[in-house]
């Protein structure tokens, strides 16, 4: 099935009680036990599965071309599982660029655990070799990154991370399956925050894990989502699903605006770098053209003089608005250091933007404006 197809269809079926088209939400937690003790229609507890969640599970997974999905309530739950499902003393490489979440997860939470990591940066697959320890077990890409827009050759890091015995895992929530499908890149797992442009609306959290096989690891990750409780609810995965019916639509309209507004950002006087793979001036471009069918709607801009003018900047949008977060249909801009805390590496001048569903003119008109 094509992505079109998919989102509308794969794990959607008519509601076979009723015939409603658009499936109930199934609020209930527990599910009715035969006579004989068994769970004859598959369900037992809402925490171990609920049709809503299965539901949402097969589409993703059809969408990433995945054997098998497992959902969370947040994209760092999401994360957090593929990273419980190694064990104490394993090796972790993560990019110096990535969602300061993930970065956080690693240093605060999975370090002390006993989960070792280096951060490097992954424009160069060399730099992936050179980390590799006895004791690497996953490689955890991110592209284009968050907030600079780097881009990973994945093909050529999943590469290394197999020829190593390792995992490759690739947080694909800025590219959408719908413009890059790491599984076919040779990578072994894909991650996202559905709360991004999956669920698309800015209504919903949630995170999912898709598996390239069904093995040993994508069950201890499922054994982690039913036992640790990380579950989204019926009404988050009804919600994230909706969204998924338009999803190869709106995400081919961000990037078409994306690339609008890039264009214009990377003529103005007082923008001194727009990143954005969708320039060809973007040191990125040639790798994600290769293995990107789009790219995506998220740009990072570095206004002139520093964090003041940067700030000021943010200060003028209208149509604009001033928050964290990405993958709506409103555009969003957000001093991405300030956000980020006291150990971001982030440029003090740079502004992020998910570019929204807008008409393209009246983004760069406020832009423009807020720039004078
Ligand atoms: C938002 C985001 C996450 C975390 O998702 P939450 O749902 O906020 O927990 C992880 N990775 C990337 C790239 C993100 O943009």
């Amino acid at each position: 099935m094509h992505p079109e197809t998919a989102s509308i269809h794969a794990g959607q079926e008519i509601d076979p009680t009723t015939g409603a088209v658009i499936p109930p939400i199934y609020l209930t937690t527990t599910f009715e036990r035969a006579s004989d003790g068994s769970f004859p229609r598959g369900y037992i507890y809402t925490r171990n599965g609920n049709p809503n969640r299965a539901m949402l599970e097969t589409c993703l997974a059809a969408l990433e071309g995945g054997a098998t999905c497992v959902a969370f309530s947040s994209g760092l739950a999401a994360a957090m599982s593929v990273f419980q499902a190694l064990r104490p003393g394993d090796h972790v490489i993560a990019p110096d660029d990535a969602y300061h979440g993930i970065t956080r997860l690693l240093r605060e939470i999975m370090a002390p655990w006993g989960l070792e990591y280096s951060r490097v940066d992954m424009r160069d697959p060399q730099n992936v070799a050179a980390a590799l320890r006895p004791n690497t077990r996953l490689v955890w890409i991110e592209t284009p990154s968050n907030p600079l827009l780097k881009i990973a050759d994945i093909a050529a890091i999943a590469e290394i991370a197999r020829q190593a015995g390792a995992l490759c895992a690739v947080d694909n929530t800025w590219a959408t399956p719908v413009q890059q499908r790491p599984l076919e890149l040779g990578a072994d797992i894909v991650m996202h925050a559905t709360t991004k442009y999956i669920g698309g609306h800015s209504d919903v959290l949630g995170g999912a894990v898709v598996f390239g096989a069904n093995d040993a690891f994508a069950e201890r990750v499922r054994f982690l989502q039913i036992n640790g409780g990380a579950v989204p609810s019926p009404f988050d995965c009804w919600l994230a699903l909706r969204g998924i019916q338009t999803l190869p639509y709106r995400v081919r309209a961000h990037a078409a605006n994306a690339i609008q507004v890039a264009r214009f950002l990377a003529e103005h006087p007082r923008i001194e770098r727009v990143h954005y793979p969708g320039l060809e001036t973007h040191p990125g471009h040639a790798v994600a053209a290769r293995q990107m069918r789009g790219f995506g709607g998220m740009l990072s801009i570095e206004v002139e003089g520093g964090e003041a003018e940067a700030m000021a900047v943010a200060a003028k949008v209208k149509i604009i608005t001033r928050a964290t977060s990405l993958g709506g249909v409103e555009s969003l801009i957000e001093h991405r250091a300030s956000v980020e805390g006291p150990e971001s590496t982030t440029p003090p001048n740079l502004l992020r933007i998910s570019v929204g569903l807008e008409h393209p003119d009246d983004l760069i008109a406020d832009l423009a404006q807020a720039l004078t």
